[in-house]
């Protein structure tokens, strides 16, 4: 896509460092990194949310999210997984994305900020989001 600045770094029209490349996949630093290391992996077709992604293309590009995981194990002792899909959760670049986010012993960062709370409704829910899985 044109105006998709994850596009633009797949055709290397934007420099950046990237870490990892492959036929469906390409692991870059992120630019405004989180921790040292912060590794942004995405498709290189253009999808803007997870559930686009075609099947094929999904099971090569998770297989690649693993193996830069299993590295990234080796650089830090801990890594946060993260992928916000809309924009309700975050998500500022329309272009799928996992954040890879090297972990090290009292960094600060705040990944698990969520409040928890009593839901009444859980079978209410469980129903709802099973009768949403069918297709
Ligand atoms: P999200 O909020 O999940 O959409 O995260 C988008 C991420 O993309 C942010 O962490 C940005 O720092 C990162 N980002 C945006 N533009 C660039 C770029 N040109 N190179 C590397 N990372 C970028
Ligand atoms: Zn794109």
């Amino acid at each position: 896509m044109s105006n998709c600045v994850f596009c633009s770094i797949i055709q290397k029209e934007i420099p950046t460092q990237i870490v990892y490349e492959d036929s469906f996949s390409l692991a870059f630093l992120d630019i405004h990194p989180a921790s040292k290391g912060h590794t942004l992996v995405i498709p290189k077709n253009h999808y803007e949310f997870l559930s686009q992604i075609p099947e094929h293309e999904y099971i090569a590009f998770m297989k690649t999210l693993q193996k830069i995981a299993k590295g990234m194990m080796h650089y830090t002792e801990g890594i946060n997984i993260l992928q916000n899909n809309g924009k309700d959760a975050g998500q500022l670049v329309p272009h799928v994305h996992f954040h890879i986010i090297p972990r090290r012993p009292g960094d600060g960062i705040k990944i698990e900020t969520w409040r928890t709370q009593h839901d009444p409704d859980l079978d209410k829910v469980q129903k709802t989001i099973q009768s949403l899985l069918k297709d």
